[in-house]
């Protein structure tokens, strides 16, 4: 058995195992009969991430298989990861144009979730810059790009590992100046603020995101980071990786009173920092610098992170915003950002046009009725919540925001399942 959770702290089954791909050449559907579930870094924070039966590390494999530094095209194996991959090419001029909030992701992984970030109104979703992917199967190895086997494509592109293993893919970059990065900070304190400020300042900015203080019920109040790379090397010495060390404390750290004593601490501190230059390590990923997870206790946490649509985006954030006060859930981290019309490539993509709320809740049983409640909402209100974060919703919750969910279904190979997709789905290992 192996020792470790999901990003939130959900166990790993006590019945199920692990094996490690080494190289790619291997064929680990041979090695028995088993449901297998690759698995990079384990950074979701559900239960996408936990097999039904055998976990595949896909980790070893993180070999950089080609890089073509004229085209900004790389093709490397699945389970390199994205702090890899940045140190090698931001130096050379191109940058990944799709980042998550953390660099400890693999390529797999991000295919898998077809993940989002701070650009979502230029670059979509990760699934977009992926020009071929290699798929082993239990009874083949396949080549899939945009107009070859498409359909399994679109199906592997945001399909959770059900499809099979990615081995390698090869992608498209973007140019990028430096290595470092603008940011302004720009203060709101309700939400019509936030979106005109947001609306305003993605057309000549590259990457958007909204920090938001919930703590106080009734009073909505953040900052707008608006991030875009600097035109020359601003500084020259490169930010030491930091070392956040600390054992999961016992019980979580965060209750009302935590929250708004640390929310109002970084409310003042990024208040009185209009302007910051910051490495592209410290500005795409703070959280890779705090102990983040370990915070919340033994008993984890749960993410909600949900998309309302454009239409009625506004009145469905302060709906859930309303709905968290109600709660009186402590929440020390609330994010919001804004996609794009822009059409994700996978069958199961999350983004959707529209305004997309995270927010990090202590596990408690309580957190867990009124987050369900605010699912229901979301459900109501045509929008979605992402599978990478989630441990809440219900079959029907899941199968109303991705019909498209029996595609991949059809797709999925056999041999692969994870506790998500038994849940939400009903389908069962033999
Ligand atoms: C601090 C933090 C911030 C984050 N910010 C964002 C964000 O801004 N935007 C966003 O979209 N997500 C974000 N995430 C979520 C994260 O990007 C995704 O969960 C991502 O998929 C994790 O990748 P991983 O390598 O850890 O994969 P895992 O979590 O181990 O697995 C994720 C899924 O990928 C599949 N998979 C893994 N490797 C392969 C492979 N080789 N072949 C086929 N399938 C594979 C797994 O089966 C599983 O279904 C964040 C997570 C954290 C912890």
């Amino acid at each position: 058995m192996m020792n470790i959770r999901s990003w939130s702290g959900l166990p790993f089954p006590e019945s199920s195992r692990w094996i490690a791909l080494h190289w790619t050449s291997e064929t680990p559907f041979t090695w028995s009969n088993d449901v297998l579930l690759p698995r990079g870094c384990g950074r979701s924070y559900g239960d996408v991430c936990l097999p039904s039966q055998t976990a595949v590390l896909c980790t070893p494999c993180d070999r950089i298989r080609r890089f073509d530094r004229e085209r900004g095209i790389i093709c490397l194996e699945a389970g390199a990861r994205i702090s890899d991959i940045l140190r090698l090419t931001i130096p050379a001029g191109w940058t990944l144009p799709v980042v998550p909030g953390t660099a400890q992701v693999t390529i797999g992984g991000a295919i898998a979730n077809d993940i989002h970030g701070k650009s979502h109104h230029w670059a979509g979703t990760f699934g977009r810059w992926v020009e071929r992917l290699e798929l082993l199967r239990s009874d083949q190895r396949i080549v899939c790009t945009p107009c070859d086997n498409a359909e399994l494509f679109r199906a592997t592109i945001g399909g959770l590992g059900l499809t099979g293993i990615i081995t390698w893919a090869e992608l498209q970059l973007v140019p990028t100046r430096s290595p470092w990065l603008e940011t302004r900070n720009i203060a709101f304190s309700t939400l019509d603020e936030f979106f005109a400020i947001t609306a305003e300042i993605e057309q000549n900015t590259e990457y958007v995101v909204g920090w938001c203080d919930l703590s106080v019920a009734g009073r909505i109040r953040g900052i707008v980071h608006a991030s875009s790379f600097c035109d020359e090397n601003a500084q020259s010495r490169t930010p030491r990786p930091s070392s956040a060390n600390l054992p999961t404390l016992p019980v979580s750290v965060w209750t009302q009173a935590t929250v708004r004593v640390a929310n109002t601490l970084r409310w003042q501190m990024l208040s009185r920092r209009p302007i910051v230059r910051e490495h592209y390590s410290q500005a795409f990923f703070p959280l890779d610098h705090v102990p983040w997870n370990r915070l919340f206790g033994r008993r984890g946490f749960y993410q909600l992170h949900a998309v309302i649509p454009r239409q009625i985006e506004r009145t469905g954030i302060d709906r859930i915003v309303a709905r968290l006060w109600e709660a009186k859930l402590p929440v020390p981290l609330c994010v919001l950002k804004r996609f794009a019309d822009i059409a994700s490539p996978g069958m199961l993509s999350f983004p959707i046009a529209g305004t997309s709320i995270a927010v990090d809740v202590p596990n408690t049983a309580h957190a867990s009725a009124a987050l369900k409640a605010i699912i229901t909402d979301v459900v109501e209100m045509g929008g979605r919540v992402y599978p990478a974060k989630d441990a809440l919703m219900t079959a029907l919750h899941f199968q109303r925001m991705y019909p498209h969910w029996q595609r991949l279904e059809k797709l999925r190979d056999r041999r692969t399942c994870s506790q998500f997709w038994e849940r939400v789905t009903h389908v069962t290992s033999p």
